[in-house]
């Protein structure tokens, strides 16, 4: 296994295998690769199933155990099985984050491909809020997961980005993950760096006492230091890594752009190490260059941190009595 000169081994891969997309998310980053191409652009650009396999056999080599699949929107790509079905020969353990709209249809031949886990990305059970905000419909994401529970894509992780307009969803969702086996919810903070927008932020802060005043009982995860709170028969995660040190200290995962581009941290634009066309050797050297070369983005590489809590406190609603039970 590899570390970087911080200590940080790294053990997990992100692959996008598409910048394209069918939402248009108000917050999306695009995993720093620039604005989501709508309408769908051609995809020459993008790897085929060899070259996704061939990155997976040699991050196999170097101890890397684990791999998630991710975009733009994942399943665009129509080969996504076969991308999957050809990287669980080298490493078995493969989830996919997806939006979800695309997914009922494909839940069951992603699995018999080997698939293992998935995160749908889910803000709100409000049908006309969800598509004011991810500009696409709810009520196909929620067959998406009640499909992917029905053929074992378990645990199915519910991925909310809390920013202004979300936050007071909280309650509601942890119920809606609550409500149903299977089922968590993970709380991603609004990055504002690619998007700009930093008035949207919450304190992150705030968020995290409201959960530990209501949690049965709170965990921390190895994977960035990220806090778990058991809460109202939920299990939910919360990754929060902007202005946060501890979160980039902890990080064991590199990424692969959907070029084949290597990348040490999904902030940074400066890593990028082609792949293409490298022979063997070389793409091995690739690998442990962008892995020795990792520096923890916050605390490392963005050293003059601005204050901590650049929006005003907001804080969740109280939990309510009779919680509405969106079940899927
Ligand atoms: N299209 C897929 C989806 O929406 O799940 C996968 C790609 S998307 C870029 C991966 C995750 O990043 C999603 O859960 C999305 O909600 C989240 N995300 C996008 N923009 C973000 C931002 N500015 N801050 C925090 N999370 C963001
Ligand atoms: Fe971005 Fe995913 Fe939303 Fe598409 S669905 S716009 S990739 S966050």
């Amino acid at each position: 296994m590899l570390s970087d000169s911080f200590g940080r081994e790294v053990t997990d891969i992100r692959i996008s295998v598409t910048k394209r997309c069918n939402f248009g998310c108000v917050y999306c980053h695009d995993e720093g690769l620039g604005p989501v191409a709508r309408p769908r652009a051609a995809h020459g650009e993008e790897m085929t199933p060899a070259e996704v396999e061939r990155l997976v056999t040699v991050a196999r080599e170097l101890g890397i155990r684990s791999v998630k699949f991710t975009g733009g929107e994942p399943l665009v790509r129509t080969d996504l099985e076969e991308i999957i079905d050809r990287t669980v020969r080298q490493i078995p353990d493969v989830s996919l984050t997806t939006n979800g709209s695309m997914l009922a249809a494909r839940a069951e031949t992603l699995r018999d491909a080997g698939l293992k886990r998935v995160n749908i990305s889910v803000d709100t059970t409000d049908p006309e809020e969800f598509r004011s905000i991810r500009k696409g419909a709810l009520a196909p994401v929620l067959r998406g997961i009640r499909e992917s529970l029905r053929v074992g894509l378990k645990p199915v992780k519910l991925n909310m980005v809390v920013f202004r307009r979300t936050l007071p969803n909280i309650p509601r969702m942890i119920d809606f993950a609550g409500s149903t086996d299977g089922l968590k919810l993970q709380l991603i903070q609004f990055m504002p760096e690619l998007v700009h927008h930093r008035e949207w932020m919450v304190d992150m802060q705030s968020v995290h006492r409201w959960l530990e005043e209501h949690s049965a009982r709170v965990l921390v995860r190895e994977m960035h230091h990220r806090r778990v709170y058991i809460i109202h028969g939920a299990e939910v995660e919360v990754v929060d890594p902007v202005f946060n040190p501890d979160f980039c200290s902890h990080c064991h995962r590199i990424r692969v752009t959907h070029q084949g581009e290597l990348k040490g941290c999904l902030n940074r634009k400066d890593d990028r190490i082609p792949t293409r066309g490298l022979d063997d050797l070389a793409l091995r050297e690739a690998f442990r260059q962008v892995i020795t070369t990792r520096i923890p983005y916050y605390g490392g590489y963005i050293t003059d941190l601005p204050p901590q809590n650049p929006s005003p406190q907001l804080s969740p609603g109280p939990p309510r009595e009779s919680p509405s039970r969106a079940t899927v």
